[in-house]
């Protein structure tokens, strides 16, 4: 009974490899970014928390923000704010947009971008984004590499694309003691980006979509739909169907996509609303690629 009454621990580590030990050593510790996703509802009310909690938020190393000619490098405790101020040169359109929307200022000024991506709750707004970007995170655990002439201590690192970070069932999968460390977004020029988030009935429908034309030519396409039931729907038939077509598409074309849409929808089992709105949604999309756009955004 004391046991239970006992108040948790906190942990406040201020350099990553004092946070991976501590995490390896408690790993059933609660990592604690901005607390903002653990506050909110779904996640459990954390004035109930039992147990260790390591709050990361005076880890340096994961607030540093890095730019290259090949990428835009935020560490996971970036708060959501300081990534809107890069602006919407730096940050692609679509990401920008999501953020902005993301909550009122106060929350926007602790809410951290690996907080968002690691929330097992049902939004994570920014990961179909993430996904579509082709963007890649760094998972970081303690690792001890055992030699012939000493013992070395070091931190294990990998990176894998957003999308292996979610099973099937939407779940976040990170291994024991690992702890999300850094988002790297490529550099890449889209004509057009597209985020929408739609409330409805039971479940927003997140909808996000890059386009890229070249001389009225759709080079490149990738949609993506998500609910709280399905993390992630994308058809890259579809999509792959759509590439190298002239634009503007005609109304028969749009039509005729529009019919593979909802049938690929009625596969994912989400309700008629949703596959109305989706496919609402993205013949919207197609539209406004089609409009005429300026000689130097082409
Ligand atoms: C009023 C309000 C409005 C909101 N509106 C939105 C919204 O519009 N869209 C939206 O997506 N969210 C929204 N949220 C939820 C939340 O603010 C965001 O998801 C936020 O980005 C979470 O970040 P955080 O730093 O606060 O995460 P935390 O709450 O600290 O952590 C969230 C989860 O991620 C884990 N975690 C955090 N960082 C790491 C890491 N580096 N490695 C491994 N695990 C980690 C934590 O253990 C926890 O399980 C809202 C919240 C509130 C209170």
């Amino acid at each position: 009974m004391a046991k239970l009454n006992r108040p948790p621990v906190i942990y406040s580590p201020t350099t990553i490899q004092d946070l991976l030990k501590i995490y390896h050593l408690n790993p059933d510790a609660l990592i604690y970014a901005g607390g903002t996703g653990l506050l909110s509802g779904a996640e459990g009310d954390i004035l109930h928390i039992r147990g260790s909690v390591i709050n990361i938020a005076g880890v340096e190393e994961l607030k540093k923000i890095n730019r290259t000619d090949r990428y835009l490098e935020l560490g996971a405790s970036v708060p959501v704010s300081k990534v809107i101020d890069l602006g919407k040169s730096i940050v692609p359109e679509a990401l920008y947009i999501a953020l902005k929307q993301m909550g009122p200022p106060q929350i926007r000024n602790m809410a951290t971008i690996g907080g968002n991506i690691c929330r097992q709750a049902n939004t994570m707004d920014i990961f179909p984004i993430l996904h579509l970007h082709d963007c890649q995170v760094e998972l970081r655990r303690f690792r001890e590499y055992r030699s012939p002439r000493r013992f070395l201590k070091g931190s294990g690192s990998k990176w894998i694309p957003v999308s292996r970070l979610i099973d099937n069932d939407g779940k976040i999968i990170m291994e024991s003691g690992e702890i999300l460390t850094r988002i790297r977004i490529p550099n890449e020029n889209w004509t057009f980006e597209s985020y929408r988030k739609i409330d409805g009935p039971g479940s927003p429908l997140i909808f996000t979509a890059l386009a890229r034309l070249d001389k009225h030519i759709l080079t490149d396409i990738r949609l993506s739909y998500s609910t709280v039931r399905e993390k992630l729907i994308r058809n890259r038939d579809l999509e792959a169907e759509m590439i190298g077509r002239r634009v503007p598409f005609s109304g028969r074309d749009l039509t005729l996509l529009e019919g593979k849409l909802e049938a690929y929808f009625k596969g994912t089992g989400e309700s008629s609303f949703t596959t109305a709105r989706a496919s609402a949604l993205t013949i919207q999309f197609l539209e406004k690629i089609s409009e005429p756009v300026d000689e130097g955004r082409v």
